[in-house]
């Protein structure tokens, strides 16, 4: 028999009211460079249908069209991922550290119907334009910025606050299908071109319960949470939507992601949460090591997006008394895939094995090893496979449907519909994911595998190296070999005979790199991680010392 509940759809117009009201006091500060700019849930709400009202009735944005934005973290970003699906049409957030033609690629791909942009960012839009297809219509520009740059359009340009500006602040919010898009994000395209994952209202909605429960973020209204992690890379992890349901408050950092900015805000604003990946929280490391800063605020710094480094958890313990999370996921995942508490009762010496892992998969997000003949592999701790993920907030298709040709190898989705991660790890029969390495960053020397993350992780646990990238290079005898990229700290001593001994005591000596290079920096993608693409063909072309 049927259940006797009501058949109420989860949406974004159910957050969107919420946060508005019973969260109505609740705050939104974006930096401005200089100090905090302050703004209400009540009035992000009023502004939100304001916005929703100026797109349907002046740039005719109808259901399912998608409404672009290319814009830093901020409080007008919120506005536009509030109004956007909560008015039935679907927001697409544009990555602006992308490639001018991957961007262009994406808005065309995606049939932009409107951009809404940053002035500080419209010299990348202006840079496209003459790549964009006329599917896109409108521009609207908040905040300062050159809008000369955008003479060359060919639709219409728009100012945010006045096309808003005296607008009706409540809006007949449509009755939608919770299965209707409500967010599109690309995959950052490291193979291929990149990939659109449809978000729906369900998915979201379901994805901000999770990043509220107590063994996740655990947001709720007495938070300030800090999204460092762009609201362009995967919904900045759900914080922003989350953080209107639970009415945590926003610290939104803008453009201001260097680490002394970052570290005066968090000393001023006092978050209690925040997330980004591990590249950003080694220059903050170095930030608060140096200067002098008040971080009591935070009760948790979530890492994710590329392995945290041990070495980089222990310190923010350590040195600062902040409490750092590992957790993994991707676009695919909304992303939270899992989180990584350690199990109660243990002493912080016997959490730490615990808290080094991927961490646990919450109910909704299940998991399975795949092994490399297809077979299922045991979840003993020991055991590799690719990582298979299923669940309600789980990828089962590609906008346009990209990825479910069994005959292509970018095919993402196995048979039965799981997502195929590109993941390799184990799972604890207690549940814990230890990721060894991305499938396609893993280093086959001879018949072994050596995994560039392990070796990494080893390195940066040495005090003189500040970041250690290590990928897989051609070998005539083995295959593959590691070569390992290194970037010291100023006024370093070691060398590199010392880092090969350092890294001797602590791994087998058939896994140890014969390559190595001493670098000003790695490459980092366009979310922050490190570009092992570009090491590789820097490698290939002889551009590494
Ligand atoms: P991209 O593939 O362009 O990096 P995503 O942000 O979707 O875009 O990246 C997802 C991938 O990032 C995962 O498949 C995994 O390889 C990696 N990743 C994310 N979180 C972690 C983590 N905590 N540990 C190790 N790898 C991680």
């Amino acid at each position: 028999m049927f259940s006797t509940m009501q058949d109420v759809p989860l949406t974004v117009a159910r957050i969107l009211a919420h946060g508005s009201t019973v969260h109505g006091r609740s705050t939104v500060t974006s930096w401005d460079g200089t100090g905090p700019v302050v703004r209400s849930y009540a009035e992000v709400g009023a502004r939100a249908a304001q916005l929703a009202h100026a797109l349907r009735d002046e740039l005719g944005v109808t259901g399912d069209q998608r409404v672009a934005t290319l814009m830093w973290n901020n409080a007008e970003h919120l506005e536009a991922y509030l109004a956007v699906p909560s008015m039935g049409a679907v927001l697409h957030t544009l990555n602006l550290r992308l490639p001018a033609q991957q961007l262009a690629y994406i808005v065309n791909h995606a049939a932009d119907h409107v951009v809404v942009v940053n002035g500080s960012v419209l010299p990348l839009l202006a840079g496209v334009l003459g790549q964009l297809a006329d599917t896109l219509r409108h521009i609207v520009v908040s905040g300062e910025g050159d809008r000369s740059l955008l003479d060359g359009f060919a639709g219409t340009v728009h100012e945010y606050e006045d096309l808003i500006a005296g607008r009706p602040t409540d809006y007949p919010w449509p009755a939608l299908d919770e299965q209707r898009a409500a967010a599109l994000c690309y995959t950052s395209g490291t193979t291929g071109d990149p990939k659109g994952v449809v978000y729906s209202h369900r998915s979201v909605y379901l994805h901000c319960l999770q990043v509220m429960a107590a063994d996740s973020f655990g947001l709720t209204s007495r938070d300030t949470a800090l999204p460092v992690v762009p609201m362009f890379h995967v919904n900045a992890w759900g914080v922003p939507h989350t953080a209107f349901m639970s009415g945590a408050n926003l610290l939104m950092p803008d453009r201001h992601l260097q680490p002394k900015p970052l570290a005066e805000m968090i000393d001023r604003v006092r978050p209690t949460v925040s997330a980004a990946v591990p590249t950003i929280w080694t220059g903050l490391l170095d930030e608060l090591d140096a200067g002098s800063y008040d971080t009591s605020s935070l009760r948790m710094v979530v890492i994710g997006g590329s392995a945290c480094p041990p070495a980089l958890m222990k310190a923010f313990e350590d040195r600062h008394g902040i409490d750092v999370v590992h957790a993994w996921g991707m676009t695919e995942t909304s992303p939270l895939g899992t989180f990584s508490l350690p199990p109660g009762g243990l002493t912080a010496e016997e959490e730490w094995p615990y808290r080094l892992t991927q961490g646990l998969f919450p109910a909704s997000v299940e998991a399975r090893l795949i092994g490399p003949g297809g077979e299922r592999m045991p979840h003993d701790g020991r055991a590799a496979g690719e990582l298979e993920v299923r669940g309600p907030w789980i990828a089962g298709a590609y906008f346009g449907g990209a990825g479910r040709d069994p005959e292509r190898p970018e095919d993402k989705f196995s048979e039965d519909g799981w997502l195929r991660t590109g993941d390799v790890g184990t799972i604890t029969a207690d549940g814990y994911l230890t990721l060894t390495d991305r499938a396609k960053d893993v280093i086959k020397s001879g018949g072994e595998w050596i995994s560039s993350v392990e070796l990494e992780n080893h390195l940066m646990a040495h005090p003189q190296v500040a970041e250690a990238a290590v990928v897989a290079v051609p070998d005539e005898k083995w295959g593959e070999r590691p070569l390992a990229t290194v970037v010291l700290r100023p006024g370093a001593t070691a060398d590199l005979r010392e880092l090969r001994a350092f890294l001797a005591e602590r791994v087998a000596s058939w896994q140890l790199p014969e390559r190595w290079s001493i670098v000003e920096a790695v490459p980092k993608t366009s979310v922050g991680k490190f570009d092992k693409k570009v090491i590789r063909a820097d490698y290939a072309a002889d551009r590494l010392a």
